[in-house]
């Protein structure tokens, strides 16, 4: 078992700043190999639907994808485990609002509103070029991965008055959500 990684909080200065594209010749080599494997992990232990490069301290335009969870009101499939490295995202044009929380921004959620569909174009964990058409809650994982490649987080997007904590979520709120990235 590979050891986990220590997901940073909001407040680090890597999940502000821009990340950089990795070369194939790079994505291919031992180390990114390795590190997408501890991701991997470090993202199902976390748990998480996502995770990005930055959040592990890296800036590498780099994150890992995987959604077991299924909840047909909020368009949730699950999506099996991939990477995407260097994405370009293209957003449709209809929007939707759901509450999303993010592992470094740990206990929180609040309403984001996301484009309810993207195309991302990105290479694969072979350095191969990948093209994912993508609507509802996959969409918005893809939106909130690239994000963090971007130095963004989903509070710069929240309806902020609907900021809430896991626990009064579901106390006042919708159930059950759980779902971050
Ligand atoms: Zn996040």
């Amino acid at each position: 078992m590979p050891t986990l990684l220590k997901i940073v909080q909001a407040g680090d200065p890597v999940l502000r700043g821009p990340a950089r594209d990795l070369s194939p010749a790079e994505i291919t080599g031992a180390e990114v190999q390795q590190l997408i494997e501890i991701m991997r992990e470090t993202m199902r232990e976390a748990p998480g639907v996502g995770l990005a490069a930055p959040q592990v301290g890296l800036p590498l335009r780099l994150a890992v994808i995987e959604d077991p969870g299924e909840m047909p009101e909020r368009e949730r499939k699950p999506v099996p485990f991939h990477v995407i490295v260097n994405p370009r995202l293209t957003l449709g044009e209809e929007v939707v609002e759901h509450f999303e929380g993010c592992l470094s921004v740990d206990g929180f959620q609040a309403l984001v509103p996301r484009a309810r569909s993207v195309v991302v174009e990105a290479l694969d964990h072979r350095a191969q070029p990948i093209k994912i058409s993508a609507a509802g809650w996959y969409a918005r994982i893809l939106q909130h991965e690239i994000d963090h490649l971007d130095g963004m987080l989903y509070i710069d997007r929240m309806k902020s008055r609907t900021f809430t904590t896991n626990r009064n979520l579901g106390r006042y709120g919708e159930v059950g959500v759980g779902a971050a990235g």
